[in-house]
Parts: structure tokens; C-alpha cells; sequence
């Protein structure tokens, strides 16, 4: 039966800012409260063919014992379920979803107009060249777009994340060592890097080396020279940081880890902060990789598909992951008239995902680049750093900000204070946000923040909704002072309430018996 969590909104509304609360609602009860026995989703006529028993169709050791136990109910009942569930749905679609790190920003309606084509979508991927010249053009098309972008030489599309470009990366990083006769065994990676980055460098069987921030929130430079070696393979910057910072010293630290004959990765999952104004190229990075489903139009959460392109400079190309999409220069090219085909580099890691990567996240990406243009595309980043900045300057009277200087695409601040006066913590901050008709910020991230609240505002929301978001936290800011109890209890209006969070962690298991 449903967990105790499911809690009823007996009172609606309790908004901060005067927008209305969206997620509110009576409690839905699960499909298998709604199940009642011999109801089914369908019924067909009765054609008069005779009726073939299971046992004659499946070998008998391949069927179930008994049928699994699922919930029976009628279409109009099941209908109207996941009707009702999906009105409870937060999204990107339906208001600001400010959760740092995560670029959770509204996606143009006509990359998905143009990913659900037929042309694109009802190709096999083992269709010969001959057959899909225009699938190939787009993913050549989108390479191209993607090394004017950042600078660099070509780029693999295979990778289906971010992290799984972080791993791929760290594989060709290892290949071109190897292919100098030398076995490396350190990445550097900034405290203030992505999680994702010291876990792919583990998988990607390396030793993480830490280096510390200073107080600008940057690389500390006298640290990073005291770890340099002939045994580190490279370092892992993410730019802007997770500060929400550019790295200040980035050509120095460029030229230090080349010195040691390391390579530079840069984690451009957060593009936007950078787009059309600087490239990692010209930083001289020798390893990018981008998310579309962050920049690009693709979008995320959910577990929904993704796409973490790498691209490389000139020296790691012979090693990318094949096959890669190419133009054919027409002598000696794989089949005389086709314009494009599959090659596989000399020295190619091998495959990264089946086939050629989540295909679709890559046409919405191409289109999405296409319609901006370059100087869209900067526009991007300029409205994103600018929305950002605005947020920083309209609360720093409210909240402490840790690192108060202009920010990239996103704000770090604190909740220190209020925890130490009101024992209220960011999560109570983020909990109370939600009743306001936001989605909460990220909370307890960068690590080395006490008591972080991130905010990432995103370049598409309106200067109207950025204003009523700073409203919001100056409300909660004002009752963490005058009824921090009150705030403990946050969120009121959901459909489900304040969790626990520890009971959550160790019970994997959901509470309710599903027969
Ligand atoms: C989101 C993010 C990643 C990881 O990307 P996934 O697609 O979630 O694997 C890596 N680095 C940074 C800076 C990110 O923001």
C-alpha cells in the first residue's frame, strides 16, 4: 500500500511571491489501489479464429509460472491516472526550473518539430550509405558546427552523456600516451570540478589528484605546480567551474601541464556560459566535451536520452572512436558518387555506443545551432551570464554570496548565516522555494560551499520571471528570520511533503507491496 510520504494538500496556495503554487493537488492513489480484478485495458471483437494456447506458441521452459501481477484496469481508469500524474509534473515547459549545474532551460518546440521528421526517425542505423546521404550530411554538418564552436579539429558524436564523454576522452587521453610508449597514471582534477569528473577518471582506470581552490574560487596555482609530474597524464577543468566561475589562469595553466607533457580535458557541459565568446581551442585544450541535452536544445532529467560529444585537437584525432561519419573527397572515396560515408580513424578507440550514438538528441542539437546562428548563439551565453549576474546582485543583501564577483551562467550563495541564527539550512530554503511555484534550486553543491544554494536562471526566462524568483527568496529569507519553523515544514502545497531523507537513502525498496 502507498508509503506514509503520500500526504495530502489540504491547503492550497501559501506561495511567497503570489504566484500560484502548480503542483498541488488531492492525493493520487496508486494504479494497484485502482486494480480491480478481470477489468482490462481492451477488448476485441470475437473474430471466430480459433484460439492458439501460450504452451503451443512459447516453449513451456520460457513461460512464467503465473502471470505477473499486475494492476487490471480499465483504459478510461488507466487514462485518467496518468492524466492526473502528469498535472503533478514540474517541467521545463511549465516555469523556471533554476537548478544550478543542470542548464534546465526551456528547448526551442521546432528541434523537436524537425527530430520527429520521418526522415530521420523511420531509418534503420544499419541502412547503407547509399540509402541515408542525409542523415550523414546532418551528423558531418553537426561535427563541423561543433569544431567551429569550440575550436577544435573533428569531434566524435557517440558518446550518449556527459560523463560517458568524460570516460572517452580519458581513453583517448591514454591511447595518444600510449601511442608515445608512455603509461601514465595521474589526472588533476580542481575541488571545484563536476562529480562526474573524478568518477569517470577512477573508470577510466586513473588516480584523481586533488588540487584546492583559493579564495578568487580558482585553481590555486602554487598547489596544481607542487603535483605536476612526468606521471600525470592531464588535468580536467571545468570552465566555468562550479563556482560559477572562469577560471582565471587558464593559459598559465595551460602551458604548466603541457610542459609535463599532459593533456588538457575541458568539461563544456556548461557551454552555454561560453558560447560564440571564447573557445577551448584557442585556450589550447586538447579534449571537449559538450552536452546537448544541457546546451543544445535536447530536454533532460528523467533519464531521458542524451549526447556528450568529444571533440579533440589535431594530435588525438587518429584515435577518435569509430566509425565516424565523413565527407568523401570523390577519389578513392568508399563508393564513387556518394558524397558521404563511414571510416573508421587509423588508431580509433573503438565504439563508444551502438550504432551511432542517440541520433535524434544530434539533429535537434544541428537545428538548434542552425536557427541561432553565431550570433544567436553568443547572444546565448550573453543573456545567460547576464541573468545570472542579475540574480547575484539583486541577493546579495539577502543571501551571503561566498565568491562575490561577476559569475558565469550561474550563482553560488550561502545559507551560512541562517543556519547558524534560524537553524534553517538550504534544503529548507529549496523545500519552501517549491511552494512558490519554482522549481528549487540545487542545494548542498559545489561541495566545498557550506550550505549552497546554486542557481542557474538559464537565458530563456524573461526579466518578469527572474524578478518574482528573487521575490520568492527574499520572502523565505524574511521567514527563515521570523518563523523558521515554518520553513521546516516546507513544501506545503505538493503532493508529497517533506521526505526522509535519511529512511529514503537506506530503503531502496518501495514501501508499498505491489501485489
Ligand atoms: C552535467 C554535468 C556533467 C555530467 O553530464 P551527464 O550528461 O549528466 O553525464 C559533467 N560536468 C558538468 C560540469 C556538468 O554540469
Amino acid at each position: 500500500m502507498p508509503s506514509s510520504s503520500f500526504r495530502g494538500t489540504s491547503q492550497p496556495g501559501g506561495g511567497q511571491a503570489g504566484s500560484a503554487p502548480l503542483l498541488g493537488g488531492t492525493p493520487e492513489p496508486t494504479i494497484f489501489e485502482l486494480s480491480s480484478p478481470g477489468r482490462s485495458a481492451w477488448s476485441f471483437r470475437t473474430t471466430g479464429i480459433p484460439e492458439t494456447p501460450m504452451t503451443d506458441l512459447v516453449p513451456a521452459d520460457h513461460l512464467r509460472p503465473e502471470p505477473p501481477a499486475l494492476a487490471e484496469v480499465s483504459e478510461r481508469d488507466l487514462v485518467a491516472h496518468v492524466t492526473r500524474l502528469t498535472h503533478r509534473q514540474f517541467s521545463v515547459d511549465l516555469g523556471a526550473y533554476p537548478l544550478g549545474s543542470c542548464t534546465m532551460k526551456y528547448n526551442p518546440k521546432v528541434c523537436d518539430a524537425v527530430a520527429s521528421l520521418p526522415g530521420l526517425t523511420a531509418v534503420h542505423p544499419s541502412a547503407p550509405p547509399s540509402l541515408t546521404q542525409g542523415w550523414l550530411a546532418v551528423l558531418v554538418e553537426l561535427e563541423a558546427a561543433l569544431c567551429a564552436i569550440t575550436g577544435m579539429a573533428a569531434a566524435t558524436l557517440q558518446p550518449a552523456a556527459g560523463a560517458a564523454g568524460e570516460l572517452t576522452g580519458l581513453l583517448l587521453m591514454r591511447a595518444w600516451h600510449r601511442s608515445r610508449g608512455e603509461n601514465r597514471h595521474k589526472v588533476i582534477i580542481p575541488d571545484s570540478a563536476h562529480g562526474t569528473n573524478p568518477a569517470s577518471v577512477s573508470l577510466g582506470g586513473y588516480q584523481v589528484v586533488t588540487v584546492p581552490s583559493d579564495s578568487r574560487g580558482c585553481v590555486d596555482m602554487r598547489a596544481l605546480r607542487t603535483v605536476l609530474d612526468g606521471d600525470v597524464a592531464g588535468i580536467m577543468l571545468t570552465n566555468p567551474n562550479t563556482l560559477g566561475l572562469f577560471e582565471e589562469d587558464i593559459a598559465e595553466i595551460a602551458a604548466a601541464v603541457h610542459e609535463v607533457g599532459g593533456l588538457l580535458y575541458y568539461d563544456g557541459a556548461n557551454l552555454n556560459a561560453i558560447l560564440g565568446v571564447v573557445r577551448p581551442g584557442d585556450m589550447g585544450f586538447d579534449v571537449v566535451h559538450l552536452n546537448l541535452h544541457k546546451t543544445f536544445a535536447t530536454p533532460h532529467g528523467g533519464g531521458g536520452p542524451g549526447a556528450g560529444p568529444v571533440a579533440v585537437s589535431e594530435r588525438l584525432v587518429p584515435f577518435l572512436p569509430g566509425p565516424r561519419p565523413v565527407r568523401l573527397d570523390g577519389n578513392g572515396g568508399l563508393v564513387g558518387e556518394l558524397s558521404y560515408g563511414w571510416a573508421v580513424p587509423e588508431h580509433s578507440i573503438g565504439r563508444m555506443h551502438s550504432w551511432h550514438g542517440n541520433a535524434l538528441v544530434l539533429a535537434r542539437a544541428l537545428t538548434y545551432i542552425l536557427l541561432h546562428g553565431s550570433d544567436g548563439l553568443r547572444q546565448v551565453a550573453e543573456v545567460a551570464v547576464l541573468n545570472a549576474n542579475w540574480i547575484r546582485h539583486r541577493l546579495s543583501g539577502t543571501y551571503e554570496v561566498p565568491f562575490d564577483r561577476p559569475c558565469m551562467h550561474e550563482v553560488v550563495l550561502s545559507v551560512r548565516d541562517l543556519r547558524r541564527e534560524h537553524g534553517v539550512r538550504a534544503m529548507d530554503v529549496a523545500k519552501a522555494v517549491l511552494d512558490t511555484g519554482f522549481h528549487a534550486p540545487t542545494v548542498s553543491f559545489p561541495l566545498i560551499v557550506d550550505e549552497a544554494l546554486m542557481i542557474e536562471p538559464t537565458e530563456t526566462e524573461s526579466p518578469q520571471t527572474l524578478a518574482a524568483l528573487v521575490t520568492a527568496l527574499e520572502g523565505i529569507a524574511a521567514q527563515a528570520r521570523s518563523d523558521p519553523d515554518a520553513l521546516h515544514a516546507a513544501p506545503r502545497t505538493t503532493p508529497v511533503g517533506r521526505v526522509d531523507e535519511a529512511r529514503a537513502a537506506r530503503h531502496l525498496v518501495p514501501t508499498f507491496d505491489a501485489r
